[in-house]
């Protein structure tokens, strides 16, 4: 889900950004209460705003609010207000523009056959392009969201049924989402068919009426004490009802392009993602790397906190202690104010504290999961310095990021991305390390079990360090008449 601007790439922010995280529950006695515990579990998909729509015998009722889960969900009398044995929901991270109500899902609509509610976590490639034609056709849109381009094909869909109407509308639209939708005789979980975003099924226990979750991710599951029963596949629509669980399959097969960056840093290290824990993908990565890029020093500190689990990885491979050499400080707010421009360059510092103890007079390996614009590392690195470090050594758990990503992920125009336009040497005179390197893409697929890339059928997206965008890019080439800069400017 993203929201539709002349220019939806433009951030200032130096890190990359999953979209959104989505959460479903059928037929359990504490749908909503459920529903909120899960968007917490997923808070680290979107820290914007927050939804949840809940169906039980009084019809749909929502809830939504800007700010995270906690705040929005934590007072019973909202959960109250959810009543139902079915609800979904949907945490949001807001591109730039207006965080605004309206976007927030789950969004929400009235249809002949009854209400929809739909949750969705991706980017569809051509919204722009399908909304137009919609608006053309009198649909009047009451949000910029991608996402409610499903809505209106939905609605003028000329299919009986419900799950006919989504499959003409899914049939439409491409891009990424992993959709979880409600209405009152199903909960539906839907995966685009190259299955770019995760989406698992799991299943409560008697005493929440053996009911049925839809999730983001495992670690959704397990904070309701859900069991994991399996990936929905790509391409695959899960129907729950009251006599069970169908697999629908409407689409043709396509190569897989699961995203390969929810293994490095998007997915919590305590998901389990295509059946591969992230925790054990990201210490192999590290391991990998270190196979790769070794150099002499004296401890390895992580970056925190993505960047642990690699840092771990390196650090038993290489067979050098690992230290925390800098604390994170868990309490500071996206939304801490920094009053004046002399100040705002002390930001990092909010965040980051570098332990003197640990690091004063030593060489040291700082292990990162990626570089988006450089500026934090720049800051980290002279962190490192001020506090002592005799030498600094950056490695990186991903390939060089030089392409922007179109399937959900908020990243910056490529010509803000650092390794799109500098030599790895020249990155590391920026940020000001003695030393940088990044896990080279064979060695990526390594550590996922692969023998390597294989660039007929990598198996994976990993669109953002090759340009190889498997899915089309109907409206950024649409935009190639009015913005020619446009497409040049993201490699495609
Ligand atoms: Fe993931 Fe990168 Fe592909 Fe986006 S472009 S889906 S971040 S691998």
């Amino acid at each position: 889900m993203t929201e539709i601007t002349t220019n939806p790439f433009d951030t200032e922010d130096d890190a990359f950004h999953e979209e959104c995280g989505v959460f479903g529950v059928w037929n359990a006695p504490d749908a909503a209460a459920l529903t909120a515990l899960g968007l917490h579990a997923l808070q680290h998909r979107g820290q914007e705003a927050s939804g949840i729509v809940s169906h039980g015998e009084k019809g749909f009722r929502s809830h939504k609010g800007l700010g995270l889960v906690g705040d929005i969900f934590g007072d019973a009398r909202v959960i109250a207000s959810l009543p139902g044995r079915a609800a979904v929901g949907h945490n949001r991270y807001a591109t730039a523009g207006e965080t605004a109500l309206r976007n927030v899902q789950p969004l929400y609509a009235d249809f002949a056959f009854g209400g929809l509610a739909v949750a969705h976590n991706g980017n569809l490639t051509n919204a722009l392009a399908l909304r137009r034609q919609l608006v053309r056709r009198g649909c009047l849109f009451q949000s910029s969201t991608d996402s409610e381009v499903f809505v209106h094909l939905i609605a003028i869909s000329l299919y009986a049924t419900v799950q006919d109407r989504l499959i003409d509308a899914l049939k439409q639209v491409d891009g990424a989402y992993s959709l979880v939708a409600l209405h009152d005789g199903a909960m539906m979980g839907v995966r685009d068919p190259n299955g770019v975003r995760p989406l698992v099924l799991g299943r409560l226990g008697a005493d929440q009426n053996n009911a049925w979750v839809l999730a983001s991710e495992t670690c959704a599951l397990d904070i309701v004490g859900a069991e994991f029963v399996r990936d929905v596949e790509p391409g695959e629509i899960v129907v729950i009802d009251d006599t069970g669980v169908r697999s629908v399959k409407p689409f043709a097969n396509t190569a897989n392009r699961f995203c390969i960056f929810e293994y490095i840093y998007f997915a919590r290290p305590d998901s389990v993602v295509e059946g591969t824990p992230v925790y054990e993908s990201r210490k192999r990565i590290g391991a990998e790397l270190a196979r790769e890029s070794g150099v002499e020093a004296d401890v390895i500190v992580p970056v925190p906190d993505s960047g642990v689990p690699a840092a771990m990885g390196y650090a038993q491979e290489a067979g050098i202690p690992f230290e925390l050499g800098i604390i994170r400080n868990h309490y500071v707010g996206r939304t801490f104010i920094e009053p004046t421009d002399n100040i705002r360059h002390l930001g990092v510092k909010l965040k980051h504290s570098a332990n003197r103890a640990a690091i004063e007079g030593k060489r040291i390996i700082l292990v990162d999961d990626s570089i988006v614009r450089g500026t934090t590392s720049k800051k980290i690195v002279e962190m490192m310095r001020q506090a002592g470090a005799a030498e600094v050594h950056m490695r990186i758990s991903s390939p060089p990021t030089t392409h922007s990503c179109f399937y959900g992920i908020d990243t910056p125009e490529r010509d803000k991305l650092l390794a799109s336009n500098h030599s790895v040497e020249e990155m590391a005179r920026i940020i000001g390390a003695d030393s940088l390197a990044f896990i080279s893409l064979d060695g990526l697929y390594r550590a996922l079990g692969r023998k390597g890339r294989d660039a007929k059928d990598p198996g994976y997206c990993d669109a953002c360090f090759t340009g190889d965008y498997a899915i089309p890019l109907t409206d950024l080439v649409g935009h190639k008449e009015r913005e020619p800069a446009l497409l040049a400017l993201n490699g495609v």
